[in-house]
């Protein structure tokens, strides 16, 4: 008890300390923001955006914190087997109007469709057909070597070792905390030239019809994919994420708590000042 309380009494002392000389800087960095709130996105406490400006990064809030990435996950599996199921002309009827990930079935779905309603039955079923063709033309090993690496940025360290692939359950769509990211993250991978051909996919299937016309006419829109995530130690909270772009500009948005993707996109559409 003596030593614990003898422990304290200086470390109290030091946090005091260490208070008096952060107030003085708490007041500038106060009139700082006043005069830079014009500046800078007005941001809620645990919001993070990060945007690209050409080669330019800026990070706002809590973009650096990892978190599940939720169904940002399908953006890397645009990565992986985009340009194979486009080339497919993949299809699916979505039937199951208590699916997870949904309350409602979808219907028939194109590729583009799936990826803007986040139909997950959608990906599981060709996420499970691709699995088969990498058996088939790579073999277990090779077929698992090619995932971990374009999963690894979100994998960290929690594949478990081996050879054999795993089966593509949902966390493999990002339910659950399997996979992660943060805004920063999600968005310099955005930024790797590897990844071109996901930036083309969002604005070709969520920018809306005509996208490539309306670039050419120097009308482009804004493409977002919304995702909802969940939430580290909190089964029953959601998180919820965008990720888009306009031209050349890039932005990675997370809210930390929230009812899910149609929140994110509208919260985020405040933030930027956009037409609702
Ligand atoms: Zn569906």
């Amino acid at each position: 008890m003596d030593t614990g309380q003898g422990m304290r009494r200086p470390l109290i002392r030091a946090a005091v300390a260490a208070l008096l000389a952060f107030l003085p800087m708490l007041a500038q960095s106060a009139q700082a923001s006043r005069e830079s709130t014009l500046l800078l996105p007005l941001l809620r406490p645990g919001e993070g955006l990060a945007i690209a400006i050409g080669e330019e990064v800026r990070s706002y809030g809590d973009s650096r914190t990892e978190g599940p990435m939720g169904g940002l996950a399908k953006l890397v599996w645009m990565r992986m087997e985009g340009a194979d199921w486009a080339a497919m002309g993949v299809e699916f009827r979505c039937k199951e109007p208590t699916a997870s990930g949904h309350g409602k079935a979808h219907g028939r779905l194109s590729l583009g469709q799936a990826l803007q309603a986040d139909c997950e039955p959608a990906f599981l079923a060709w996420t499970a057909d691709a699995r088969l063709r990498w058996q088939r033309d790579y073999g277990d090993a090779a077929a698992r070597l090619r995932l971990e690496e374009v999963f690894r940025p979100f994998l960290g360290r929690r594949l478990p070792a081996g050879e054999t692939m795993p089966v593509f359950t949902a966390s493999w769509l990002g339910a659950g905390d399997l996979l992660r990211s943060s805004p920063e993250a999600f968005l310099h991978w955005l930024l790797e030239p590897q990844q071109a051909e996901v930036v083309v996919f969002g604005k070709r299937f969520l920018a809306g019809r005509w996208v490539e016309v309306k670039e050419l006419l120097g009308q482009d829109s804004w493409w977002f994919k919304t995702a909802t995530a969940s939430v580290l130690g909190d089964p029953a909270a959601t998180s919820a994420w965008v990720a888009g772009g306009r031209g050349s500009v890039l932005l990675v948005f997370r809210m930390p708590r929230g009812n899910g993707r149609p929140d994110a996109e509208a919260r985020l559409r405040a933030i930027l000042g956009l037409k609702p």
